[in-house]
């Protein structure tokens, strides 16, 4: 019989101490690799987790040797008082390190909140800074008001501050160069991510990946070869490499080319409280249910411990048999 509070360690040995959170599944734009254009099926309020709830399956799964948070969406700054959720949260005895994953459209009017509640670490998703392009993948015309979230970030005291730039061929190459050299000058750390199979109207297809040797090539041609720098945490999805002239990095997120399954150390809560082994699994487990259903810690714990030692190996966006997830990306949480 394992001790209950024993760590989250998967039939493959993984040990699981990082957990994603979705505060919601809406959002204040429509990226079309993420959400449908229009009538997007949003979960009805009352399903999703209260702040309580959240903090209460936090707390759980610390004593399960949970230790970094990050809190995603949906857009998480949609959600109305973020800061008060983070307050809870860093105060929970476990965690050591909470982050936050926004498209920062909302983030000039948050920043200093949320720094005064204790959150230190953001991922701000910006794919290109052209005003034109902005607009025809995300359907809104909010650039500049991210670029002013960005600044107001930085002002409040964050760092590092991250840039997520989904990247997607025959669309963002004229982005690669202009992202970079915006990161070397003001010291963001970008961010290359892969185009998944997670978006709403199936218009995923291999040939619309751009890849990390793709976008490495573009790179080179402007600032000549990168190399590659070894990752202090060997866990850490990010494949990073630094410029030839020792001026920054830019990191990888390469789920298509380089699928980083071996290494997993996450589980997923969505909005409505399904816990995910997987950005990609097929089967999600009721979370909501037990919470709001008078259930024990103990058995909310045991739930988390059978949901992990479900996992299966990884995700195959290799294999032709390969099979997407039911729910989009905004519905699971990014
Ligand atoms: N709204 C926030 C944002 O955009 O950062 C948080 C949620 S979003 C789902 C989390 C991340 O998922 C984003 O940074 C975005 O870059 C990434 N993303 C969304 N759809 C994707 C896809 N189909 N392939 C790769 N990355 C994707
Ligand atoms: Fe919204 Fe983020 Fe999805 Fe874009 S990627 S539609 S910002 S949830």
């Amino acid at each position: 019989m394992q001790h209950p509070h024993a760590p989250l360690i998967d039939g493959y040995g993984r040990l699981h101490d990082n957990l994603r959170v979705s505060v919601t599944d809406r959002c204040n734009i429509r990226c079309f690799y993420c959400m449908p254009e229009r009538d997007v099926e949003f979960v009805p309020r009352a399903e999703i987790l209260t702040f309580e709830e959240i903090e209460r399956f936090v707390r759980i799964a610390a004593s399960l040797g949970v230790r970094k948070v990050r809190l995603t969406g949906g857009e998480p700054l949609v959600r109305r008082d973020l800061d008060r959720l983070v307050r809870r949260l860093v105060q929970i005895p476990g965690i050591e390190d909470i982050a936050l994953t926004t498209n920062g459209v909302l983030l000039a009017g948050q920043a200093e909140a949320l720094y005064g509640a204790g959150l230190r670490r953001l991922n701000v998703h910006l794919d290109t800074l052209d005003r034109e392009r902005f607009f025809q993948i995300t359907r809104r015309d909010e650039l500049g008001r991210v670029l002013e979230g960005l600044e107001a970030a930085r002002r409040a005291g964050f760092g590092p501050i991250k840039i997520n730039a989904v990247a997607v061929k025959g669309l963002t190459e004229p982005d690669i160069v202009p992202l970079a050299r915006f990161g070397r000058e003001r010291g963001y750390q970008i961010r290359f991510i892969e185009f998944m199979p997670l978006d709403a109207q199936g218009l995923w297809d291999r040939s619309r990946v751009l890849l990390m040797e793709d976008i490495l090539r573009i790179l080179a041609a402007e600032f000549g070869p990168l190399e590659p720098v070894p990752d202090p945490d060997p866990r850490a999805p990010a494949l990073e490499y630094r410029f030839p002239d020792g001026n920054g990095t830019v990191g990888f997120i390469a789920s298509v080319s380089r699928p980083f399954c071996l290494n997993c150390n996450r589980i997923r809560l969505t909005a409505d409280g399904h816990l995910r082994y997987c950005l990609f699994a097929l089967e999600e487990t009721d979370v909501k249910r037990l919470l709001r259903g008078g259930a024990s810690d103990d058995e909310i714990r045991e739930t988390i411990r059978r949901t992990v030692a479900a996992k299966w190996i990884g995700h195959e966006i290799q294999q032709a048999g390969f099979v997407p997830p039911p729910r989009p990306m905004y519905a699971i949480g990014g």
